[in-house]
């Protein structure tokens, strides 16, 4: 049974429903984020649209790092890539080594495929409408809400952490996250129902909850004061806002132990790119053993490339990825240059360090080369 105060289909009066919605649009109008993706309302009215492809960079980029962090990624981007084609037409690599310091790289190789997809089977120009977004890759349900509701106007039902937090507050949900999560969806649905009298201008109304919890329902100090649902919010009468969302205690991360090896010639160190699939696919790394659940000596015996005289690091590189936490141990050695052979091209490469930058290494992989020097 579910433990929702209210469920969906008696939450509130069809009338207050639609108050709540002209309140927060009305306050989206005066008190939404300006962001250099989106088209403010002044500005649609004059008919100004959204550049589907922007919104959805911005999206992608957007999905587990902040704006402020997001935005020159997003900048640089489209200016080395101003068209969905011409990212299309772009190198793998190019695209990987511009994503890097963004994390989850899956995400980086997805967008490369996806603008494939959009230059060839749609002519580079973005589908608009949720059920086509959701065919391509890397878009899914949140994703291709989000960019049909902005750029189309379509009134879908767009759930982010943030209109999780403020409908979690508004209703007071019991169930805690992440099981609660299709409750809080029905409640996002029904307050966002196109079939209720009066609701206009959906995409802005998607934009307005998202904005409402990033920039006033905030985790730890919601102001209150400045919500235009302050009214009808049930965790805000009873008092206790940032008891909401409920969410299940999150276990311990497991953790996951491995070497790597950071091989020095000259102005270079040796790299390898990592097989195109699971964690990190297709990105270059630095050679190193199996990541395992124990600390094992006659592991990395065996993975030590030649030479063998490598030298421990006193420093362990500790990474937390989204369902692990990674403890690397780290060897370094040095070869004459003149010994160093042949890399062979794609998979193995004496990179310079004074251009490591171009090598799209991820964050623990740059941790490495740190705790080798
Ligand atoms: S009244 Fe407070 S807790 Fe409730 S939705 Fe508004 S900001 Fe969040």
């Amino acid at each position: 049974m579910k433990e929702t105060s209210k469920s969906p289909p008696d939450l509130k009066p069809s009338d207050e429903l639609s108050a709540m919605r002209r309140a927060l649009l009305a306050w989206y109008d005066d008190g939404g984020r300006t962001l250099p993706w989106r088209v403010r309302p002044e500005d649609r009215a004059k008919g100004i649209t959204p550049d589907p492809y922007a919104v959805w960079l911005s999206e992608i980029m957007l999905q587990q790092t902040t704006v402020p962090h997001a935005t020159p990624y997003w900048r640089k981007f489209l200016a080395r890539f101003p068209t969905v084609t011409d990212l299309a037409q772009a190198d793998r690599d190019e695209v990987l080594a511009m994503w890097a310091g963004l994390g989850y790289y899956a995400r980086a190789r997805n967008l490369h495929k996806c603008a494939g997809v959009v230059a060839d089977d749609h002519d580079g120009v973005f589908p608009l409408t949720e059920t086509a977004l959701l065919k391509l890759p890397g878009i899914g349900a949140y994703t291709a809400a989000t960019i049909a509701a902005i750029c189309h106007d379509e009134a879908t039902t767009i759930v982010d952490g943030n209109v999780e937090r403020v409908i979690s507050r508004i209703f007071m949900v019991q169930t805690p996250l992440p099981k609660g999560k299709s409750d809080l969806r029905a409640l996002a649905a029904a307050l966002s129902d196109p079939t209720l009298d009066g609701f206009e201008r959906p995409g802005d109304y998607g934009q307005a909850v998202m904005d409402l919890g990033a920039t006033v329902c905030t985790p730890r100090s919601p102001t209150c004061g400045l919500c235009p649902w302050s009214g009808d919010c049930a965790a805000k009468a009873a008092g206790v806002q940032t008891d909401y969302p409920k969410k299940t205690p999150k276990k311990k991360l497991p953790v996951r132990h491995g070497a790597a090896f950071v091989l020095r010639s000259g102005d270079a160190v040796l790299l390898h790119r990592r097989p195109d699939t699971g964690l990190l696919g297709g990105m270059m790394g630095f050679p190193g053993t199996e990541w395992g659940p124990k600390p094992k000596d006659d592991v990395i015996r065996a993975a030590e490339p030649t030479p063998r005289n490598w030298e421990q690091s006193a420093v362990e590189v500790r990474h937390v990825f989204t369902h692990f936490e990674l403890r690397l141990s780290v060897f370094h050695s040095e070869i004459a240059a003149e010994l160093r052979g042949e890399a062979t091209g794609d998979v193995a490469i004496w990179a310079p360090l004074d251009r490591i930058k171009d090598y799209a290494l991820p964050t623990v992989m740059t941790k490495v080369l740190k705790a080798a020097h």
